[in-house]
């Protein structure tokens, strides 16, 4: 190996060298913030140069347990010396564990394990429209699924066919048809747009990138007694909301409903392997055979073993416990914001999107005022920013973090 290749390889270089290396061969699909992460520990990550960061976006919650969680790369070093890969060919011995572990904590019956959380969207879709052809008996292609305005839920083309996001559909037609897009939080459209077609409502039960929007209270209640009624799917993406960020294992639990299917994602991989999964009923993953649905990876040994170790550490309580006790720390946090520089916050556990004074700055000049400050963030929509630190992050952090959000907005 030369010389210039070894320097490639072993990233030798600046983090301005870096970026600038970036440009002409990577997609610019991402506009990140100028910062070149290196390493990690818990909460806390480090540039090239050796700057620390607090790191309060948590890979948009792939990190609720922090980066480097040491149970959890306990656990992916040892399957890392027995097993990584057998496909689903075969069986591995490391499968039902987390499929039993995963359905006993969220409280349903079985579990279809993929890798991204796009690809579980996708499956959650071809499951409740099999659903609806075998079971609720509509008619061969005429399956209806009802989606909430300003959702998020992933980037395949059938997903971005019923996103609202201008920026997320443009030039990726034609799209897949058979979605129905109703105001999010408004039970009454939801009730009109359902009908004899619908095999399932899916929607985000906070919506993430949106803004961390929080529904009124009732409304995921209402969403669950409509669609017992109409005989479709309650569908909750939780791969953003689950796995503790709220408070809860999951923020369905708020208002202790418990849909027929849940996907999950992101946290479920431990920040270490990307692990989603679709959870379901038995009646309604019943309906794939084999055959059907498939993936390479999914389920494979390693994703297994560190997600079985996710299940372990959310079985304790603690992080939810933590999540929710430090959440009201941000929320006090915020609220003394309020009025100065911030305009609004929607908080529930360690989550909030925040609405700075567009005269201060955009959501992205913050995020960029807050990292010379030693603090990662993330904008979502104009002046918002989204704060999801790490689930093992300290109240004196988090408190460093708040004070470094108000020098910010103070100029
Ligand atoms: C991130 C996210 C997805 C997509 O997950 P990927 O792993 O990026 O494909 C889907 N739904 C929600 C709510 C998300 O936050």
């Amino acid at each position: 190996m030369s010389i210039a290749q070894t320097d490639r390889t072993h990233g030798a270089r600046s983090s301005a060298e870096l970026i600038g290396a970036e440009a002409p061969v990577l997609a610019h699909n991402y506009h990140p913030l100028p910062v070149v992460v290196a390493r990690a520990e818990g909460a806390w990550v480090e540039d090239v140069e050796g700057r620390r960061y607090l790191d309060m976006l948590a890979g948009y919650s792939a990190l609720n347990f922090g980066h480097r969680h040491p149970a959890l790369i306990e656990a992916a070093h040892r399957q890392l010396d027995r097993l990584t890969l057998t496909s689903r060919a075969f069986h591995n011995d490391r499968l039902a564990g987390f499929a039993e572990g995963l359905a006993a904590l969220t409280g349903l019956d079985m579990v279809l394990p993929m890798n991204t959380g796009a690809e579980a969207v996708e499956s959650g879709i071809k499951v409740a429209r099999k659903w609806a052809y075998e079971v609720k008996g509509v008619p061969r292609d005429r399956a209806t699924i009802v989606v909430a305005d300003g959702n998020f839920h992933g980037r395949t083309t059938t997903i971005v066919s019923f996103s609202t996001d201008e920026t997320a559909r443009a030039g990726f037609g034609p799209f897949t048809p058979g979605f129905r897009v109703v105001p999010y939080n408004d039970l009454a459209a939801l009730e009109a747009a359902v009908d004899e077609t619908t095999a399932a409502v899916l929607i985000e039960p906070i919506q993430g990138e949106a803004g961390v929007i929080i529904p009124d209270e009732g409304y995921l209640t209402g969403v669950r007694e409509l669609t017992r009624r109409a005989d479709c799917l309650f569908v909750a993406d939780e791969i953003q909301s689950g796995l503790g960020r709220t408070g809860r294992t999951l923020a369905v639990e708020h208002e202790n409903v418990l849909p027929d299917m849940l996907l999950l994602g992101k946290a479920l991989g431990g920040g270490i392997v990307p692990v989603s999964a679709v959870v379901a009923r038995r009646e309604v993953l019943a309906v794939l055979r084999p055959g059907e649905h498939g993936s390479t990876f999914g389920g494979n040994p390693l994703s297994a073993a560190v997600g079985s170790a996710v299940v372990a550490l959310l079985e304790t309580g603690e992080f939810q416990e933590h999540a929710a006790a430090l959440g009201e720390v941000l929320r006090e946090g915020l609220a003394g914001l309020t009025g100065k520089g911030v305009t609004g916050f929607r908080s529930r556990g360690l989550w909030a999107g925040v609405d700075v004074d567009p005269s201060i700055g955009t959501g992205r000049e913050i995020s960029e005022r807050l990292m010379r400050e030693g603090v990662l963030v993330k904008d979502t929509h104009g002046s918002t920013i989204r704060l999801a630190p790490p689930l093992t992050v300290t109240e004196d952090e988090l408190r460093s973090a708040l004070d470094s959000l108000e020098r910010v907005l103070l100029g």
